[in-house]
This record gives structure tokens, C-alpha cells and sequence, in this order.
């Protein structure tokens, strides 16, 4: 054996009872990471992704991995007493699938020169609470892979073009026949002369050094609907990532944070908040100044307010998304009872209390009233 070989959980970067779920994640993010058509010539980057391909076709396959988890790396390796089952240059399984069922190519078997759609991209915006409910323009920044805009995508130089290539005849796979302890196997792989995408490129293009693809940051003035809520998401049909191969491209999906208000909590579509009132405006009633929206309003509460109390303004509270509708704005009175009085201010208030009778306090009264009758 001339290197040892890696742990395969190792490989993923997953615990060893890792769900299939986590186990088929970190493969993606791994395969993405190191495809060889992000990594032209790159040898490392081609173990890694080989690495990968052989830690997933054993983890995501019950058998194996459970094979796997009793026996190690033996139980793959004819050299150590196992099963003889060898993936060394993907013999007996084709990469091209695990591929393509993640990027929604054709099922029937490794056409890496098929079509293959752009990846999304997730970017967030933060507005005020305001921009929220009204609706506001936004300038989002981000990464996207797009087609190199000097070859097109094609990865030649300007003025050339990819040729057939003439190993695979533009398929991307060659059959070849392997020996094994249990038989002869056909098995299809990728072209090794083209990286299994049918074309040679002679010369590269520089601007993409082959790739035909280029990373480039992109600004985009984005609507951000009135009503949006925190969390919610607004999608960018094909502003995501260029699509390989004439593959559509992907979506920008940006998430929307809403900062909080000094005043109103939001429910819905409705906004709530509470203002203190003293308690001699509770008692004699008063006009009152009350936020809204589009600034500060004059409210009339009634006489004899009690703490608690809710009131609401219809259709002054948040823009429904897509309607001409409206919640509304509620808001809730707390009394202040007055602190630091003077004496004379004491005085005040017991000659006023001395004055007060049962009419004044209805609640207070009738509560006493039955205590003293409960508890005899
Ligand atoms: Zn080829
Ligand atoms: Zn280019």
C-alpha cells in the first residue's frame, strides 16, 4: 500500500453516526468545492475530489457503510483480505450520476456535458422598520460565478473554439472492462482526455484561465416590497449562478431583516405600543399625543380610563404585502401614579380622598365589599 488511507468520516468532515442527510451535505459541499472544472490541472484538488467520491459511494450506501463501520478499509481492499470491491479511478461506479442527480442532469448515467442549472445564491438586506412597512429600494451586493464574458463560457481563447474531443468522440465517458475476484465488469467512466465533457480546449482563455466561468461581485437595486416582515425572503428569478452547459441560471434569494422600532412591536399586520398617561389624565380624560407610522397623532381619551386599556386606530398599522389593506395600530395606556409628592401635594390628594365616596370607586368598593363577606 503506498499511502494509508484516510478515514472516510474523516473525509466528509462528518461524526461517525452522522444521518445520511448530513453525510449527502458534506459530500455536496465537498464536491463543489474541489470539481475538477473549478480546479483546471489542479492535482490536489483532484484527490480531494476522488477522496470524496470514495467516502460517499461507502457512506451513502447502507451496506458499505455498515461494512465500512465493522471492517474499516479492509473491507474494500483486496490487498488486506476483502471483498475486492476497488474504487481506485471510480472503477465500478460512475461519479457522473452521483453528479448529476445533485444538479439535476439526466439520470441515465454521467452526461457531464449535459445542461446543468445555476446554483442560488442567498445574500441579506437589513431595513428599518419603516422601510418594512412602506416598501424601500435597496442596494445588494454579491459573489456570483457568471460566463466569462471573453469566450462566452466556451474556456477557449477569443477567436478559437473547444474541439471534440477525439478519445471519448464528445460523449465524456469511456467503457472499459475490469477483472475482479467475482467476474468481469463493464464499467463507464469519466474521459480522463477531457474530464468527461467531450471537448478539448487547446487554448485556454486567460480572462477565465479555461474555466469559462469568472467570479465577479454584482450590485442589484433590489424592491423591497411595503409589508415585508422580518424573515421573510425575496427571490430573484436568474440572478443566482450562471447554469453550465446552457443550464438556466440559479435564483437570488435575499433574506429581509427588519430592525426594531423605538415604539411598536409588530404582530402580522397589526402594531402595538404603550403610552404612558398620568393619572390625572386617566381620571379627568385628556388629548393626548400617540406615535403612528407617519408621525405623532392627537388622540382624545375618555374620562375614567383605566390602566390597560386598549385602544385602536384603524388601518394606521402595516401596509398589507400586495394590497391596498391595512392593520392596525393599537395601543395600550399605562397610568403613571405620581412619585416624589410635596406636602403640599399630599394635602391635596387626602382632602381629595376624604372626598371620594363608593360612586368613585366601583371596582374597589364592590371587591371589599364582598371580602368582608367571604371572610366573616
Ligand atoms: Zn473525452
Ligand atoms: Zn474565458
Amino acid at each position: 500500500m503506498a499511502e494509508e488511507k484516510r478515514d472516510y468520516y474523516e473525509v466528509l468532515g462528518v461524526a461517525k453516526g452522522a444521518s445520511d442527510d448530513e453525510i449527502k451535505k458534506a459530500y455536496r459541499s465537498l464536491a463543489k468545492k474541489y470539481h475538477p472544472d473549478m480546479h483546471p490541472g489542479d492535482k490536489e484538488a483532484e484527490a480531494k475530489f476522488k477522496e470524496a467520491n470514495e467516502a460517499y459511494a461507502v457512506l451513502s450506501d447502507k451496506e458499505k457503510r455498515s461494512q465500512y463501520d465493522q471492517f474499516g478499509h479492509a473491507a474494500f481492499d483486496p490487498s488486506r483480505g476483502g471483498t475486492g470491491f476497488d474504487f481506485n479511478g471510480f472503477g465500478g461506479f460512475d461519479f457522473g450520476d452521483i453528479f448529476s442527480s445533485f444538479f439535476g442532469g439526466s439520470s441515465s448515467g454521467g452526461r457531464r456535458n449535459g445542461p446543468v442549472p445555476g446554483e442560488d445564491i442567498y445574500a441579506s438586506v437589513t431595513v428599518s422598520f419603516e422601510e418594512a412597512a412602506f416598501g424601500c429600494k435597496k442596494d445588494v451586493s454579491f459573489g456570483r460565478v457568471g460566463k466569462c464574458p471573453d469566450c462566452s463560457g466556451s474556456g477557449a481563447k477569443k477567436g478559437t473554439s473547444p474541439e471534440t474531443c477525439s478519445t471519448c468522440h464528445g460523449t465524456g465517458k469511456v467503457s472499459s472492462a475490469q477483472r475482479t475476484p467475482f467476474g468481469v465488469f463493464q464499467s463507464t467512466q469519466p474521459c480522463s482526455a477531457c474530464r468527461g465533457t467531450g471537448k478539448i480546449i487547446k487554448e485556454p482563455c486567460t480572462n477565465c484561465r479555461g474555466t469559462g466561468y469568472i467570479k465577479t461581485t454584482k450590485k442589484l437595486s433590489v424592491s423591497i416590497p411595503a409589508g415585508i416582515d422580518d424573515g421573510q425572503r425575496i427571490a430573484l428569478r436568474g440572478e443566482g449562478h450562471d447554469g453550465r452547459n446552457g443550464g438556466y441560471p440559479g435564483d437570488l434569494i435575499i433574506e429581509v431583516s427588519v430592525r426594531p422600532h423605538a415604539y411598536f412591536e409588530r404582530d402580522g399586520y397589526n402594531i402595538y405600543c404603550d403610552v404612558p398617561i398620568t393619572f390625572t389624565e386617566a381620571a379627568l380624560g385628556a388629548e393626548i399625543e400617540i406615535p403612528t407610522l407617519e408621525g405623532k397623532q392627537k388622540y382624545t381619551i375618555p374620562e375614567g380610563t383605566q390602566p390597560g386599556t386598549r385602544f385602536t386606530l384603524k388601518e394606521k398599522g402595516i401596509p398589507v404585502v400586495n394590497s391596498k389593506k391595512r392593520g392596525d395600530l393599537i395601543f395600550t395606556v399605562n397610568v403613571e401614579v405620581p412619585k416624589s409628592l410635596s406636602s403640599k401635594q399630599k394635602e391635596l390628594l387626602r382632602n381629595f380622598a376624604d372626598s371620594c365616596g363608593e360612586n368613585n370607586y366601583q371596582k374597589h368598593t364592590s371587591f371589599f365589599k364582598r371580602l368582608f363577606k367571604d371572610f366573616k
